[in-house]
Formats: structure tokens, C-alpha cells, sequence
């Protein structure tokens, strides 16, 4: 059986998360904590990152910064993750969908200056796939309209727009590690990139349950006290010393995923170029970082059959999003602005395949095989 995903491991992160465990400070921002967000800092060229639990909370965080509250709306693409509407729905705010483009599943930059209303207050370009959005047009309306970007870049880990960084272009980025993602803290976390200089302060006090602790810690103040709203969004220091022994890997993993992405691609080029399957177009201006190597088929019975089929050749596929305005809290929350041409009729019709760190070539071959055995 070809699992659909095993978690990143290279055998580094050992003797990291023991030296994490027998030190004196486990808790957030502790030296494994520190390593890693000055070279995110570093490697992403953004002033100012910080390790979080999740990619969720950094999403909830980029909405606590901005001051998302009721009455407010937020634009983002239906077809995406749950926690890219539930972190601003969580504030009060209204979700506005706008549909998607069928090339590259993200949003359409093209539809979204006609979804703003006066209520609008963030756009949520997500990367999907980690290829990225049309971020030039998406931080020009936000411009025009003095709107805020916040990039939902869970899966665009190491992918560039223009040369920069997926995650460093909008107000605030957000990053996952969760175990399906390209590089994971043990299981669960995530990042936030703050890089409007006017949420870098405030960033860290909600961080800390909404304290000055990190000034505290600095020695800029004599005590730490409760001085704005916030919570516990710190990474435990066992997680950033797992993710220390990725990132001393990181282009190992990377090199290793876009070459399965890369025999994937050949190995299907006949059927993809007979129109046959479609898959993800990367435009020469990005770069992306495999995180996915997805399918389209004819339509949903033909992706049933597929999903069928290779199980019983022993792979595992899987299939996402089911589109968030269709879903139930999605009806409470949300609206579609203008005509579902590409999202639901898009998403029926996508498969992922596996792809993992460390997966073989007999297994991507192997996959290949069975999809031109089904045609
Ligand atoms: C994985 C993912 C998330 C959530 O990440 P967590 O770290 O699990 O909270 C959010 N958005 C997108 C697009 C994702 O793929």
C-alpha cells in the first residue's frame, strides 16, 4: 500500500528534540524557538516571524491584529481549507467567496475588486498547491481600497512569487507544519509573518495572553503585565527543535519533492497533453515547491472510479476541499459573490496523489502505471 502521506522525517530532528528535552527551557521562544524564526527571517527575507501552534491560530492572529470585528467582510476563495474562513467568522466577520481559476484553484484576482463593499476590511489570497496567487494585481487592490492582504501560505513553504517569498508579500503571512505539510513540527504548528511594521509590537503582546512579556524578556521593561487582549499562541520548544532538524534539511526535501513532482509530470505528460487529465500550470514568474501533485478528471463519477481503481492497486488518493460556501457553517457565515463557474465543478473533479519525503521511484512509477492502466 502507497500511503497518501507520511510525515516529513530525515533522522535529524533526534538528537535536536533530545537536546530540547534535557534542557532548562521548553517552553516558547525557547533557543531551538529562537534558531528557527531568525532563519525564517533570514531564508524568507521578512522582518519578523513567529513560530505558533498552528497555521489556524496564525490566521487568527492576522485577524486579531487587523481588528476584524462584526459587520467587517473578508474575500477568499471558497475552495480552501476551513480554517482560512473560520479564523476572520471567529472575529464576527462576514465571508465573501469569490470563484476561482481553473489553471491554478486560486482565487480569481480578476473578480475581486467587484466583491468590495465599504464593509470590506481583508482580501486572503491562498496559495494553493503552493503556487501562487496573481499577488501584484491582489496588493494593488488592496492598495487602492486601503484593504489588507493576509496570505494564507500554509502549503507554499520555500515557493517564490517574483523572487520573493510566498508568505512576505501581503500584510501578514501565515505558514503551516502540520504533518501533511512540506516540513512539520511534530505533527502540529505553524508561522506568522508580520510585515507591516505597524503589527510587530502588538503581534507579540498577543502572542503572550496579551502581555508586554517579550519587552519583559528583552529587559525594555522592568515587569510584564496584562496589557491587551490575547492568547497562548507559542509553540512548545520540543516542536521547534523537530522543526530545527528539517530545516537543517530543507533543500534535501525540497529537491526531493520536486523531482517525484517532476517524474509525476513526465510520466502522465501524454495523458495530461491529450487533454485527458489536467493538472497545475506554473507560471514562468514562481517558482513552487511540490507540495501537491494533483489531477483533474472528467467529472465526479470518473473521480470515484479513479479513487477505486487505485485502491485496488494498493495507492491511496484522496480528494479535497468540499467548497466552503456549500458547507453548513459556511451558510451562516458567507456568501458568493457572483457565479460559481469554477469552484464546485473544479473541485469535483481533482485528485491528489501521493506525494512524500522520501517516497521512491518504483512507487511514483508504480502510481503512474495504474492511472494509464485505468485509461
Ligand atoms: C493546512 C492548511 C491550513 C491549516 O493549517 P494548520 O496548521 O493545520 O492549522 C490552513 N489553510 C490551508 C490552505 C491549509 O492547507
Amino acid at each position: 500500500m502507497i500511503n497518501f502521506n507520511v510525515p516529513p522525517y530525515t533522522g535529524s530532528e533526534d538528537e535536536h528534540v533530545l537536546s530540547a528535552m534535557r534542557s532548562s527551557k521548553i517552553s516558547g521562544d525557547g533557543p531551538y524557538s529562537k534558531k528557527c524564526q531568525a532563519w525564517f527571517e533570514g531564508e524568507l527575507k521578512c522582518s519578523k516571524a513567529l513560530l505558533v501552534p498552528s497555521c489556524t491560530h496564525a490566521l487568527e492572529m492576522a485577524a486579531i491584529l487587523i481588528g476584524v470585528g462584526p459587520g467587517d467582510e473578508v474575500i477568499m476563495p471558497s475552495f480552501t481549507f476551513v480554517s482560512t474562513a473560520n479564523a476572520f467568522a471567529l472575529r464576527g466577520a462576514k465571508i465573501v467567496f469569490v470563484d476561482i481559476r481553473p489553471d491554478t484553484m486560486n482565487i480569481n484576482e480578476q473578480l475581486i475588486e467587484s466583491a468590495i463593499t465599504a464593509q470590506t476590511k481583508v482580501i486572503v489570497p491562498v496559495h494553493y498547491a503552493g503556487v501562487a496567487c496573481d499577488m501584484d494585481v491582489i496588493m494593488s487592490i488592496a492598495d487602492r481600497y486601503g484593504i489588507y492582504v493576509v496570505e494564507d501560505a500554509a502549503q507554499g513553504m520555500m515557493s517564490t512569487y517574483k523572487g520573493r517569498a510566498l508568505g512576505t508579500i501581503g500584510h501578514i503571512g501565515a505558514f503551516s507544519f502540520h504533518e501533511t505539510k512540506n516540513y512539520t513540527s511534530g505533527g502540529e504548528g505553524g508561522l506568522l509573518i508580520v510585515n507591516d511594521a505597524q503589527f510587530v509590537e502588538r503581534s507579540e503582546i498577543i502572542r503572550e495572553k496579551g502581555t508586554d512579556r517579550s519587552k519583559f524578556f528583552r529587559g525594555l521593561v522592568d515587569k510584564y503585565s496584562w496589557v491587551d487582549i490575547g492568547s497562548s499562541y507559542l509553540m512548545s520548544d520540543l516542536q521547534a527543535a523537530f522543526l530545527w532538524g528539517q530545516l537543517e534539511k530543507v533543500n534535501e526535501i525540497n529537491a526531493s519533492r520536486l523531482a517525484i513532482w517532476d517524474r509525476y509530470f513526465s510520466g502522465l505528460s501524454a495523458l495530461v497533453g491529450r487533454n485527458i487529465l489536467v493538472t497545475s500550470e506554473v507560471h514562468k514568474d514562481r517558482t513552487h515547491n511540490a507540495h501537491m501533485f494533483y489531477l483533474k478528471l472528467k467529472d465526479i463519477n470518473q473521480r470515484t472510479q479513479m479513487l477505486d481503481h487505485l485502491k485496488t492497486c494498493g495507492v491511496m488518493a484522496v480528494f479535497h476541499y468540499v467548497p466552503l460556501h456549500s458547507s453548513l457553517a459556511g451558510k451562516l457565515h458567507s456568501r458568493f459573490h457572483g457565479v460559481d463557474n469554477y469552484t464546485t465543478a473544479e473541485s469535483e473533479r481533482l485528485i491528489r496523489l501521493p506525494i512524500w519525503y522520501g517516497m521512491k521511484e518504483a512507487q511514483v512509477d508504480h502510481v503512474v502505471n495504474s492511472i494509464k492502466e485505468f485509461y
